[in-house]
């Protein structure tokens, strides 16, 4: 199914920095392997992908992504399973969701030899920086970015694809406690929503700021047109357990279609549980917090997995939520796609990516 370029340019390091990566102290997105991926593609041609030492790059100030925001990405991870071999979980819903963001930019989109096959040649080559340990994982990040040196607005007609790859260990310590935001959007239906896209990432760092001087971890957005639904939470899909079932917003255009979602609602109907895909109120949840009848509501993203929150704010008032504990559906999920992911349980529906 996966095609794979023989035709990489690569560069390899004189001398190995993975030394430097010490598992038990992983600050997230600050330590980067020793190779990257450079793809570029000029006028329509993709050129041939070149895997070279980690370092700058050097830009013209005209640089059209800097300006208006031609820039796309894709969070994705790769583990050391419990044979000790590196695998990726699902990466070509990454690999066609990252198109589907090209497409929405405007943007050249992305051949799959490079993607895919530059993703496994480069964890192939740094292996040695996936660490092992629970929560430990090695980031992977593609991204894509305009790289016409002009100033005019129209879409660039060259592009630059790149991978970087970064350690990342447990992301929150503390369950988070979260806003509902009434009051700013991140997207808007017919907007770019959906797109994994630099610029929704800017404007949401405002009102999240806003909210962390409030004493809240995180956003809880609503819908743009009345704030009455939930759509999403930063950079995680959302879900709530009313009286033993599941609910989920479903996605539209104005919601990021996470693939974290979409596997525990696999995983959550697979195991017996009902899913709701569904208009999620706040007026409900509120009521349902306080009431006991909604026991949990939790994140799900590559970056946290499950993340339950530990309580939620509503126009000026925090409503608790009662602790997680094993028997919590997020823990039961959590467990569930993490020993697919380490091949601790079996891979039922075909989603784990061995490096090869
Ligand atoms: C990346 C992201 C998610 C989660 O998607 P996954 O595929 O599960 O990692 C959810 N919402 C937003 C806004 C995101 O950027």
């Amino acid at each position: 199914m996966v095609e794979e370029a023989t035709d990489f340019k690569i560069t390899k390091v004189k001398e190995s920095r993975a030394h430097q990566l010490d598992p038990n102290n992983i600050v997230f997105g600050t330590l980067f392997t020793d190779h990257m991926l450079v793809a570029d593609c000029v006028n329509g041609v993709w050129q041939t992908p070149e895997i070279l030492p980690y370092g700058d790059i050097s830009y013209n100030p005209a640089l059209a992504s800097l300006h208006y925001g031609q820039s796309i990405f894709e969070g994705m991870k790769a583990f050391r399973n419990v044979d000790d071999e590196v695998v990726m979980f699902r990466p070509e819903e990454n690999f066609k969701r990252f198109n589907i963001s090209a497409e929405r930019m405007c943007m050249a989109t992305v051949p799959e030899d490079i993607f895919m096959g530059g993703l496994n040649e480069l964890l192939k080559l740094d292996s040695a920086w996936v660490p092992s340990g629970e929560d430990n994982s090695l980031y992977l990040r593609p991204f894509m970015f305009a790289s016409d040196v002009y100033l005019g607005v129209r879409p660039s007609h060259n592009y630059r694809f790149m991978i970087i790859m970064s350690p990342a260990g447990k992301y929150y310590s503390n369950p988070p406690k979260v806003k509902i935001e009434t009051e700013f959007i991140r997207a808007a239906t017919g907007g770019v929503g959906y797109a994994k896209c630099a610029g929704n990432y800017a404007a949401s760092l405002y009102p999240a700021k806003l909210a962390q001087e409030q004493g809240y971890t995180q956003l809880l957005w609503t819908d743009a047109q009345t704030h009455t639904k939930f759509e999403e939470s930063g950079t995680m899909n959302v879900f709530f357990v009313q009286d033993g079932k599941l609910l989920t917003p479903k996605t539209s255009t104005t919601i990021l279609k996470g693939i974290t979602r979409d596997s525990l609602i696999k995983i959550a109907r697979e195991k017996g549980y009902e899913v709701s895909e569904q208009d999620v109120f706040v007026k409900d949840i509120v009521e349902g917090i306080e009431n006991g009848s909604v026991t949990e509501v939790f994140g799900a993203g590559t970056a946290v997995v499950v993340s339950p929150f530990s309580g939620v704010g509503f126009e000026g008032n925090d409503y608790d939520l009662p602790a997680i504990t094993e028997k919590s559906i997020s823990s039961i999920l959590k467990e569930s796609l993490d020993g697919i992911r380490k091949g601790k349980e079996e891979d039922k529906f075909n989603w784990v990516y061995k490096v090869h």
